[in-house]
């Protein structure tokens, strides 16, 4: 499903590669014991090592490198039992070390790949580079005064996780789906909370242009794009910039660009030419990190069940179609609440409520699941009042809704309102004979070889019973005299 840009030259294909920027889920920093909670007042996480006071040295937090080990088993790719911190110089004003710790040569994790899922159930093997450990810089914020700029250093020295991915993406819809997919897998695992608003995830996009076949282009990279719409309308743009300049006879400078999601367009700001010499070389404050197998193990069999896995125990065990198990495995909350509704009960049936009435009514009322007034077992019991035939699955409809608004049990609304299907025969045989003698003319119809109508007598039925007479029973006591 690649993006094609039509020119006067021929067809263009889009490439796209993304280094993705994770925030590790710890409750300290990568070389400090500074806390790490988001939207703490500015500069009341920031330790001596994080402000970069003189004789400060960093100490590794073993459980940042573990989570690293964790995402790198999570994304099917090798674990470098033997890698390396470096020092990557640059000079800025958020920057009190003037260098950030990073992994250059040999970094933490090395290649792997991933599944992305694409629309009408198609999907795509997208490779992974590598994943390397790294601190963040501190914030620098010019809003705060008209000629001042200020510095906030609680995110100085936060764990990241850089996941560089190949250039295996041909349109912008596989890029959003490889960030979700991503975003999903970092949340199965625990390692990262995925939450982009909050900048705890955020992805450099490179995107070049080529005529299919040809060698990859020159690439642009927008840096620190935290929405996966933005992202989408980012790719859009550059790589049509890119073909009109190259449809013009011109070439591609490799360049940093800026998405401006205001204008919708990207700005050029920094050149090749200006890029930084970041003179890595080895933190001589720092060993390198060696892991033996049973480090790697140990962690491996913490491992959860990630979502590509799970999907295929929904389609393969609970018989749920590709489709409907990629919907509910995307989130691992969502997941978990369909599989208590399923606990016990049809598979099938559970999806279809989850993903038609929760996830409908959750849209409606602009809710998530953790705030559904509807819970896992509340839902259950909907259900079991259908399977047991005490209610219509069009009942059930309604009393879902209600309990949504009001938070009632299903049990007992369906009790206040009467709502209980009728299944007995006296009843419903009464209903049929009003119907039948009331329609004199489909009737004859019906028996001189229309047997479409006896969906229209279903239907006269269910709503001289107010839609409470058991379908089944009605078809059962219907269709004889119907047949006369
Ligand atoms: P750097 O370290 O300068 O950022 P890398 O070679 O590590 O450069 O590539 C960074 C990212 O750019 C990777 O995600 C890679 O897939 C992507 N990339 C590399 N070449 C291209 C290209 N020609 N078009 C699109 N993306 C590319
Ligand atoms: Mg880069």
């Amino acid at each position: 499903m690649g993006m094609i840009i039509q020119g006067a030259t021929g067809d263009w294909e889009v490439v796209i590669g993304l280094e993705i920027h994770a925030q590790v889920t710890s409750n300290s920093k990568l070389f400090s014991g500074s806390d790490t909670t988001y939207g703490a007042e500015p500069n009341t996480q920031v330790s001596f090592v994080d402000a970069a006071m003189p004789g400060m040295l960093p100490v590794i937090n073993e459980m940042a490198v573990e989570q690293a080990v964790r995402t790198g088993l999570g994304l099917n790719a090798q674990i470098n039992k033997f890698s390396v911190f470096d020092r990557k110089n640059y000079f800025y004003a958020d920057l009190p070390q003037g260098y950030q710790i990073s992994q250059f040569l040999q970094p933490v994790v090395g290649e792997g790949k991933i599944t992305i899922d694409l629309k009408d159930e198609e999907s795509r093997e997208i490779g992974i580079t590598r994943l390397h450990l790294e601190q963040d810089a501190g914030k620098s914020l010019h809003d705060q005064h008209p000629s001042q700029t200020f510095v906030d250093l609680n995110r100085s020295g936060v764990a990241l996780m850089e996941i560089v991915s190949e250039p295996d993406m041909r349109s912008p819809e596989e890029a959003a789906a490889y960030v979700k997919k991503i975003r999903s897998i970092v949340r199965y695992l625990g390692t990262c909370d995925g939450n982009m608003d909050e900048g705890s995830m955020r992805a450099d996009v490179n995107v070049s242009v080529r005529h299919p076949g040809d060698e990859l282009g020159t690439r642009c990279e927008m840096k620190n794009i935290n929405s996966v719409r933005f992202m989408q309308q980012a790719i859009v743009y550059e790589a049509n910039r890119q073909v009109d300049i190259l449809e013009a006879g011109g070439s591609v400078d490799q360049e940093t660009r800026l998405y401006d999601p205001v204008k919708g367009e990207t700005r050029s700001m920094r050149s090749k030419e200006e890029a930084h010499d970041y003179r890595y070389f080895p933190d001589p404050d720092l060993l390198p990190l060696e892991f033996d197998d049973a480090f790697i193990e140990k962690i491996r069999a913490t491992l959860p069940e990630l979502p590509d896995q799970k999907k295929s125990r929904f389609v393969s065990e609970l018989g749920l179609s590709p489709y409907d198990a990629g919907v509910l495995v995307a989130e691992k909350e969502v997941a978990d609440y369909f599989e208590l509704v399923a606990e016990g009960r049809d598979a099938k049936l559970a999806a279809n409520w989850v993903i038609g009435e929760l996830f409908g009514n959750l849209n409606r009322t602009g809710k998530n699941l953790a705030d559904s007034p509807v819970s896992a077992s509340g839902l259950g019991a909907l259900i079991d009042l259908i399977s047991d035939g005490t209610i219509s699955n069009r009942i059930a409809k309604e009393v879902f809704e209600e309990m949504f608004d009001t938070g009632k049990a299903a049990g007992d609304i369906v009790e206040e309102k009467g709502l209980k299907q009728v299944s007995d025969t006296g009843a419903i045989e009464a209903a049929i004979d009003a119907v039948i003698s009331a329609n004199p003319d489909k009737v004859a119809e019906y028996r001189g070889g229309k047997d479409k109508l006896f969906g229209f007598f279903m239907g006269q039925v269910m709503k001289a019973t107010q839609g409470k007479a058991n379908p089944g029973v009605v078809t059962q006591i219907l269709k004889p005299k119907l047949d006369i």
